[in-house]
């Protein structure tokens, strides 16, 4: 059994943050520190540590992630200018929260991929 992580709490709201959707399988909020004008993290209810442990029975909740990355872009009126999308998974990754999140980035031109 995978150990909690803070977003869980954030998902059943027993911390302070701000939500911008949440469904049965998934929940948005505002990254608590920001890299871009924009940056919101969208992850699944339920707790997957990490890429590596995606099952077949999540690709509903894992396309929803998507689906509610479109619709958070266009509210924040990014879509047409375009945005960045960014998974990280384990150490190399970058990943520091170990339940799968998907960042939503943009508001300013981001420049090329980073891969340093
Ligand atoms: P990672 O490096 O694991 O891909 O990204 C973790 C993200 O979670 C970071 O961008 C970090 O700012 C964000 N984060 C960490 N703790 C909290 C928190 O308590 N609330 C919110 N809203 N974001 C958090």
């Amino acid at each position: 059994m995978a150990e909690e992580t803070i977003y869980s709490k954030i998902i059943r709201g027993e911390i302070e943050s701000e939500i911008l959707y949440q469904d049965d399988l998934v929940t948005a909020f505002v990254d608590i520190n920001p890299r871009a004008p924009k940056h919101f993290l969208i992850i699944p209810n339920k707790l997957i540590p990490t890429i590596n442990d995606i099952e077949i029975e999540d690709e509903i909740a894992l396309g929803r992630m998507f689906t509610v990355a479109r619709k958070l872009a266009k509210e924040a009126g990014i879509d047409e200018d375009g945005y960045r999308l960014i998974v990280n998974c384990n150490a190399h990754g970058g990943q520091e929260i170990y339940h799968i999140h998907m960042h939503l980035v943009g508001g300013r031109p981001l420049g090329p991929m980073l891969l340093s």
